[in-house]
């Protein structure tokens, strides 16, 4: 019989290995469980927010997934020792190898007054959709001279930039739409991914629209009351017209049933392989897994997922598996035409994945607004690169 790959989530991370291993090995049997229709995209969902692009650029279809099994359903439990997963549905389906690729869940219980009744009224917007489109109605609502107010978690979370590139194109609305208001940015931490690039683009494009406060300014918000929509931190507490709250976040729930989740709430890995350091046979790739420097993005996801692909057809026919190297690069826009990133290079050292020295780096922190305007078209060329690759 066929050997049997199983892959959990149909996002950036899932779905680019589902086609990888078919691409490696076409007599595999790969099914790729995932219950939504669609896949909203988050990269770029801060530009819907913007209102500088509609929701359906960001709506991708599995109608082209022909070759990969697609299984509509919800993973619920995994039998590690019997190598089973069971679906919503109750049936079960076995496996040689499973990969999991849930993404994240955003963590209800890590702040106090934050819910998923909050979240309607204090939209995360961290997983794009309806949240997206939640928060983009409100912005869109709010009277000239409001206080917008983003609170930002503390490491690791998906997309280090996220916050930043979507603090700045918030502000570009407002700039254009809102002169009046103010941006305020709550953040548990001292410091963010690229930050002398976005702190001198702030200066430069949005002067005074913007507040960051540091963690040591009382930056970590600590409390939420959505029903006067106030925010409160070790230094006192803010009212906002508009909050925009990323709560902390942790690996997919079936992480957490497989087993695969440590006390962090993230999965660590094996940085050759994928494989779970806490059950044989489960790989984890994307946001859900840890296992070094390498940022949760979808730029990684994808990356991770291709040399987790390549393992796993390895390790099915009995070979050996050689070690990856792997890419990343962040775009973030700051303004319409106006782009930054940041890039790394990852390999297997020491049992994690670690940034190699001197591969990577940043946009340069002084540059004429030529190189900015590519930055911002390279951006752009990569979503649509990318999307076609996994969707397309
Ligand atoms: P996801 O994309 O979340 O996919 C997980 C999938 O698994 C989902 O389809 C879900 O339905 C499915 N699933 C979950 N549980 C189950 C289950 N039990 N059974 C079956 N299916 C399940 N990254 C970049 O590289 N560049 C950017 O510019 C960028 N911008 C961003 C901007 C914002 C505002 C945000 C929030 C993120 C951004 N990211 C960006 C990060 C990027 O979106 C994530 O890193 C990426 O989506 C991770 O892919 P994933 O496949 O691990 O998870």
């Amino acid at each position: 019989a066929q050997p049997s790959v199983l892959v959990v989530g149909g996002g950036f991370a899932g779905a680019s290995c589902a086609r990888a291993l078919k691409q490696l090995d076409r007599d595999l049997a790969v099914t790729l469980i995932e219950p939504e229709a669609d896949y909203l995209a988050c990269p770029f969902s801060n530009a819907v927010l913007a209102g500088l692009r509609g929701i359906e650029a960001q709506t991708f279809r599995y109608d082209r997934f022909s070759d990969v099994r697609l299984i509509r359903r919800r993973a619920v439990a995994v039998d590690a020792e019997r190598r089973r997963v069971r679906l919503d549905d109750g049936t079960d389906i076995g496996y040689v190898r499973l990969v999991l690729a849930p993404g994240v869940d955003l963590r209800f219980d890590a702040l106090p007054g934050y819910d998923e009744a909050a979240a309607e009224i204090m939209p995360h917007a961290w997983k794009a959709g309806a949240q997206t489109l939640l928060l983009r109605d409100q912005l869109t609502a709010m009277p000239d001279g409001g206080v917008v107010i983003l609170s930002a978690p503390a490491n690791p979370f998906r997309c280090p930039p996220g916050p930043y590139e979507r603090a700045s194109l918030i502000a570009h609305y407002l700039k254009t739409s809102k002169p009046r208001s103010k941006l305020i940015i709550l953040d548990a931490k001292d410091a963010f991914s690229k930050q002398r690039l976005f702190e001198a683009a702030w200066l430069e494009l949005y002067p005074g629209l913007i507040e960051w406060v540091p963690l040591s300014s009382g930056g970590r918000v600590t409390e939420v009351d959505p029903a006067t929509r106030t925010l409160v931190t070790e230094f006192g507490s803010h009212k906002a017209a508009i909050a925009n709250v990323i709560p902390p976040q942790r690996a997919g729930k079936i992480a957490q049933s497989a087993g695969v989740a440590d006390q962090t709430g993230w999965c660590p890995i094996d940085p050759v392989t994928f494989e779970s350091r806490l059950q044989p046979s489960i790989h984890v790739i994307g946001d859900a897994a840890i296992g070094g420097a390498m940022p949760k993005s979808a730029f990684s996801a994808n990356a991770q997922a291709k040399a987790c692909a390549a393992a796993v057809a390895a390790l099915v026919r009995e070979r050996q598996p050689v070690p990856p190297k792997l890419i990343n690069t962040c775009y973030s826009l700051v303004a319409p035409g106006y782009g930054i990133s940041i890039a790394g290079v990852y390999q297997p050292r020491a049992g994690l994945l670690a940034e190699v020295e001197g591969a990577g780096g940043t946009s340069p922190l002084e540059a004429p607004p030529s190189v900015r305007e590519l930055e911002a078209a390279y951006a752009q060329d990569w979503f649509r690169t990318i999307t076609n690759e996994v969707f397309g």
